[in-house]
């Protein structure tokens, strides 16, 4: 299935997630590649979500996944600094 990001409008196939989710349920987290925004599934479609709405196991795995996103985007450095 392809999704679309509803903060970019990014559409990413199952294989551009970086979880490889093939059949999500509802309320699963999904991560955009492009912009990084966290988003939920809802039915087909995803939907903008409130990260701190999360518990916290949820966050440490968004966490970890915006780590390797950011590794991938070869930008860590930057975020880092950003956030001192
Ligand atoms: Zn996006």
């Amino acid at each position: 299935m392809n999704t679309k990001c509803p903060y970019c409008n990014y559409l990413a196939t199952e294989h551009e997630t970086l979880d490889n989710q093939k059949n999500p349920k509802d309320g699963e987290i999904s991560f955009c590649i492009n912009c990084g925004e966290v988003s939920e599934y809802s039915g087909t479609s995803l939907i903008k979500v409130d990260v701190n709405s999360l518990d916290e196991s949820t966050k440490e795995e968004i966490k970890k996944i915006d780590i390797a996103w950011l590794k991938s985007k070869g930008i860590s450095n930057l975020k880092e600094k950003n956030n001192e």
